[in-house]
């Protein structure tokens, strides 16, 4: 079977995983044990990754919390600012088609006297930059817009965003754990407060992850999910996960030398799929084709007059995703293509094809074939 699931996970680079595999076993010690080596190499160890993944966003080492990956620190920011600002204000602004670790997080905080506002996007999946103008209120806390969307690929202009999030004194946070390995991060330059990464999803272990704090011009206040021994500055307590955090700066090491070469090589072959595949009448495309990310296509096939779909044609030789595959625990059509204003029927024959470093050329062709051929083009 042939993996084309990269957004929803990635397989562990072996050189990440050669980095990780020693402190399962003889530098098992815990980092935070100051009294012998054993917690020292542990500590110089998580010390190093943290300058990774600092550098690797551009930020100071002092900003990084380690965490078990995106859906924790996304819990941890939202419910962390929201607490830690309440006497300033109670309102949010989010998008539609964020992750549902932003959306579900959101819903409860309303629950909790959040008051949030869900912004719209247009058929492209875009934000109108505009609405965010009206959308602020004297209450609004913070601002929280992905950067590139895990169904389709469909990138913000985050440093627009977070430029107009400023001029409203608000605080921007963006999900990054898709943009993470594809395309460089610059927290400084794009204006991010507080953004997270997931090592699965570029290369590394399942089970690490990171959340960035801005730490000056603003200073980022949160108040911890979990309390107990003061790890991480205070801000996520708990032993740390040594050996995964290793695998999340090696990741993020390698994707920084790497990922240039790695994004010409993916996105000849998302060029190649689509540009064959657009021989189908009706095939369409969702999201914007000129801000989007590389690896990414999310395509509608028209189902055949007697129901048959392209996904079971294929989907005993190709790992796929229909709508999003972090979600795929809820039946519901998915969210992200509802919202761009397909129907629940039309995104229900819409297929995710995310590629990665491993797929080949032929791998491709072959599924091209396979698709045209369920159409009797070939
Ligand atoms: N945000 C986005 C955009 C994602 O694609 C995912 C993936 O599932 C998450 C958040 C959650 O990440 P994690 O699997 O690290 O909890």
């Amino acid at each position: 079977m042939t993996y084309l699931d990269y957004n929803s996970t990635t397989p562990v680079d072996t050189r990440v995983l050669a980095e990780m595999l020693p402190y399962f076993t003889e530098h098992f010690g815990n980092a935070s044990s100051h009294t012998h080596a054993f917690g020292w190499y542990a500590n110089g160890a998580i010390d190093k990754a943290r300058d990774q993944v600092a550098h690797f966003i551009g930020a100071e080492t002092s900003e990084i919390i380690f965490t078990s990956g995106s859906t924790e620190s996304i819990n941890m920011a939202l419910k962390g600012t929201f607490e830690a600002y309440h006497t300033k204000g109670n309102h949010i602004i989010t998008c539609k088609t964020e992750h549902k670790a932003v959306l579900d997080t959101c819903a409860y905080l309303e629950e909790k006297g959040a008051t949030i506002t869900y912004l719209d996007v247009d058929r492209e999946g875009r934000i109108d930059v505009d609405e965010i103008n009206n959308s602020f209120t004297e209450k609004t806390i913070l601002v929280c817009v992905m950067a590139a969307n895990n169904e389709t690929g469909v990138l913000q202009d985050i440093e627009k965003i977070a430029q107009i999030t400023h001029q409203n004194e608000a605080l921007f946070m963006s999900d990054t754990t898709q943009l993470a390995g594809k395309l460089p991060i610059d927290v400084n330059e794009m204006g991010i407060d507080i953004c997270c990464l997931s090592a699965h999803k570029l290369y590394g272990p399942k089970g690490a992850g990171a959340l960035y704090v801005r730490r000056k011009n603003p200073r980022v206040n949160l108040i911890p999910l979990f309390h107990g021994g003061k790890h991480e500055f205070g801000k996520r307590s708990g032993t740390l996960n040594a050996a995964g955090i290793v695998g999340l700066g090696k990741a993020c090491e390698i994707a920084a030398q790497e990922f240039w070469d790695t994004n010409m090589y993916i996105s000849k072959l998302r060029g190649f799929i689509e540009h064959q595949l657009l021989e189908i009448p009706e095939l369409l495309i969702n999201g914007s084709t000129r801000y989007r990310l590389y690896n990414t296509s999310n395509l509608y096939f028209p189902p055949l007059k007697d129901g048959s779909t392209v996904f079971s044609h294929i989907k005993t030789k190709y790992a796929v995703s229909l709508g999003s595959a972090c979600t795929s625990a809820n039946a519901e059509p998915s969210h992200v293509l509802i919202a761009m204003g397909l129907s629940k029927e039309e995104s229900e024959n819409c297929i995710r094809f995310s590629f990665g470093k491993q797929n080949t050329m032929e791998e491709i062709q072959i599924l091209v074939t396979l698709i045209l051929s369920f159409y009797n083009l070939k």
